[in-house]
C-alpha cells in the first residue's frame, strides 16, 4: 500500500524534483527501489514518517533512508508531544539549514542569516514528549500483542486480508488495519464499520475519502481515479480496528467476536 517504485519512472518529466514516499500504518515504503529510481533520475527523496515512529528496515531507522523523513508528534500518533513533530536530515548542510529555517534565521546573537519562520517545539510539549517516550517500548510490544489476536482470529474470515508485513520490516505499530473484498466477505468494510458503531466500537475508513477525490485536488489531471486505481481501490475497503495497549488481548478478542458475529449475521 505504499508508493510502487516500478510505477515512478514514467512519471518523471523535466519538472520533477523529488520523489514524496509514505511510509503507511507502520510498513516502509520500498526504499531501495526508490533509491536507486532517485538515483537514475537524480531526485531528492522525500518521506512523511508520520506513521513511522520505530519503523526499521533490515535492522535500520527508516529515518536512515531517503534525504529527509517528516515524523508528526500528533497526539494520535504511538509517540507524540501532543503536537509536534521532527524532521530527520541525513546531511549535516541541510540540517544546519533547516535549523536556521526554522528560528527565525538566527545564527547568533549578532546574525540574522535568512528569513525564517518559528517552527520550533515549545518546552511544554517537549517535556510531554519526554514522558511519553517512556512508554512507548511498552506501549508498541503491548500493540503487538493485539495484532497477534486479530492475525489469528481475522485473517481466515472471508473476504478479510490482514496486513503482513515482510521480514525485513519491524513495524512502528501505529494502525492494524484490515482490508475487506465485499465481492467475497458477507459484509462490505461500510456495513462493518456501521455495525461496529452500533457495539460502540469506533474503526476507523482510514484513509477514506481518498485526497485526490476532494474538491481541491479532484480537478488535477494526476487526481483522475484512471491514474490511482489500486488507491481507489484500497480506500474502499481499509478498515482500522482498535489498536492501543490498554484496549488489551481481551478487548481484541471481543472485538474479533462482533466482527465474527457480524459476519455471521448478515
Ligand atoms: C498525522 C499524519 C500527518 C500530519 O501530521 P501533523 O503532525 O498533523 O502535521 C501527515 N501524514 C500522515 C500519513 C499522518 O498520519
Amino acid at each position: 500500500m505504499t508508493i510502487d517504485p516500478t510505477r515512478i519512472g514514467e512519471l518523471v518529466t523535466e519538472r520533477t524534483t523529488g520523489i514524496l514516499g509514505v511510509h503507511v500504518y507502520g510498513m516502509a515504503c520500498d526504499v531501495d527501489g526508490i533509491q536507486k529510481i532517485a538515483e537514475e533520475y537524480g531526485l531528492r527523496v522525500l518521506y512523511d514518517g508520520a506513521h513511522s515512529f520505530g519503523t526499521e528496515v533490515d535492522g535500520r531507522p527508516v529515518a536512515q533512508f531517503g534525504d529527509a523523513t517528516m515524523f508528526s508528534f500528533h497526539a494520535t500518533k504511538l509517540f507524540h508531544s501532543a503536537e509536534g513533530g521532527a524532521l530527520a536530515v541525513l546531511d549535516p548542510l541541510l540540517k544546519n539549514r533547516i535549523d536556521l529555517l526554522k528560528n527565525f534565521g538566527i545564527k547568533n546573537e549578532n546574525e540574522v542569516v535568512m528569513p525564517g519562520i518559528n517552527g520550533k517545539m515549545n518546552e511544554i510539549q517537549a517535556a510531554l514528549g519526554l514522558v511519553v517516550l517512556r512508554h512507548v517500548d511498552a506501549e508498541r510490544e503491548a500493540r503487538g500483542r493485539l495484532a497477534k489476536v486479530y492475525d489469528e482470529r481475522l485473517g481466515s474470515l472471508e473476504g478479510v486480508s490482514v496486513f503482513s508485513l515482510p521480514g525485513h520490516v519491524r513495524s512502528s505499530m501505529q494502525y492494524y488495519v484490515i482490508r475487506v473484498d465485499e465481492k467475497v466477505a458477507p459484509v462490505g468494510r461500510d456495513r462493518l464499520y456501521e455495525k461496529l458503531r452500533e457495539f460502540n466500537v469506533f474503526s476507523r475508513r482510514y484513509f477514506h475519502p481518498l485526497c485526490s477525490s476532494l474538491n481541491c485536488y479532484r480537478s488535477h489531471p494526476s487526481a483522475s481515479p484512471q491514474n490511482l486505481p489500486v488507491a481507489n481501490r484500497i480506500a474502499g475497503e481499509v478498515l482500522a480496528l482498535p489498536f492501543f495497549g490498554a484496549l488489551g488481548v481481551e478487548g481484541a478478542n471481543r472485538v474479533s467476536d462482533m466482527i465474527h458475529h457480524i459476519f455471521q449475521n448478515s
